[in-house]
């Protein structure tokens, strides 16, 4: 099948050929991101792969459709990007990776703790620069402190598992208790508690009407003041503005975040050369105390492997009219 796949990267090339060796699906590459200037380039392909910023709205899948593609591959789990009602209506099949390495994520969520909690990012630019003084780098024992898991899926129960390691009490949130998070002996947080007693917060919800702004002007002031916040999940999952007000007034102590609000007309660029004119992220890498990676928790051999091969076999599905294993519907 002729496939058009949007936003690829260098690094994930090698894996989809890779994936793609036995299949022999036709796979073009695109640099840009699917969107409505771009839409064109898929005409007269069977499939479109897209990314976690590429954006699926109505006007896109009707130009998809009317294009001649009949299948819309995702190459993530997050599908927030995609109108599911316009597809469906449409009779635009939508596939994505429901699950590939929640290790990938939440160990990168660990890694992002442990930086902005013991400082390991100016610790970094101080030794280069042969600066071995440690004033301003006193960070805190995880062993003893309360973590907040937001969203007790695959990678929350993961995170938390680590963080059980550490020695951490452990408090779950989530609409939908968990098995796997109750049998490691853990529990869900009585309402006000994470507010109380969370010495650090970390989101492993989707982005949904009911989680947008999740974290906000209100949530942070209920927060325990110096509280960390990690976010691996997505960027709309917190209300940037407000936690900078929170950061400026140190009710918020660290933010650590691999997702941003405003992330599409940013990350996965090298913009190094370029004036930012968002002033927005510009203030949060002011910070001493906020560390930003541009969406890469997801990225180790394992998670590319996978997400490479799914995405090949579902390709081939479609093709084959096979069922659809990992199809997202709306509803
Ligand atoms: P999952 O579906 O296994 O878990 C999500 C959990 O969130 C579920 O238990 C669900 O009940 C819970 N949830 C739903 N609404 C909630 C709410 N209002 N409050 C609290 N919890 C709520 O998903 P997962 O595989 O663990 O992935 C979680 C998220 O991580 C994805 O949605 C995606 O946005 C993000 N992600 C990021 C990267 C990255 O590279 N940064 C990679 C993969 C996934």
């Amino acid at each position: 099948m002729d496939v058009a796949i949007f936003s690829s990267t260098r690094y994930e090339r090698e894996f989809l050929d890779q994936a793609n060796e036995s299949a022999h699906h036709r796979l073009k590459y695109l640099d840009v991101s699917l969107n409505r200037d771009t839409v064109g380039e898929a005409a007269g392909f069977g499939a479109a792969c897209i990314f976690v910023n590429d954006k699926a709205d109505a006007a896109v899948l009707e130009a998809l459709k009317s294009g001649g593609t009949g299948l819309l591959a995702l190459r993530c789990t997050g599908f927030n990007n995609v109108d599911l009602e316009a597809a469906a209506r449409l009779g635009l099949k939508v596939v994505r990776v429901v699950t590939y390495s929640p290790n990938s994520v939440a160990e990168h969520a660990v890694a992002l703790l442990l930086a902005i909690n013991r400082k390991v990012h100016r610790a970094y630019n101080r030794t280069r620069d042969s600066n071995f003084s440690l004033d301003g780098l006193t960070g805190f024992d995880l062993c003893g402190k309360t973590v907040a898991v937001v969203g007790t899926g695959k990678i929350g129960c993961v995170f938390a598992k680590i963080m059980l390691g550490f020695g951490c009490n452990v408090i779950g949130y989530d609409p939908y208790p968990s098995r796997e998070f109750e049998a490691m002996g853990l529990r869900y947080a009585q309402p006000g508690e994470i507010g109380e007693k969370a010495d650090v917060i970390s989101l492993h919800c989707p982005l949904t009407p009911a989680t947008h702004h999740i974290i906000n002007a209100d949530t942070l002031q209920r927060a325990k003041r110096g509280a960390l916040l990690i976010n691996t999940s997505r960027g709309a999952l917190i209300d940037t503005g407000a936690v900078i007000e929170a950061l400026k007034s140190g009710q918020l102590g660290g933010l650590a975040i691999d997702v941003y609000e405003q992330e599409a007309d940013l990350f996965f660029r090298d913009l190094s050369n370029e004036i930012i004119p968002d002033d927005i992220i510009q203030r949060l890498i002011s910070f001493p105390n906020v560390i930003v990676t541009g969406h890469q928790a997801y990225l180790t051999r394992e998670a590319l492997t996978t997400i490479c091969e799914t995405t090949i076999a579902s390709i081939t599905a479609f093709e084959h009219n096979d069922p659809l294993v990992n199809e997202v519907k709306a509803g």
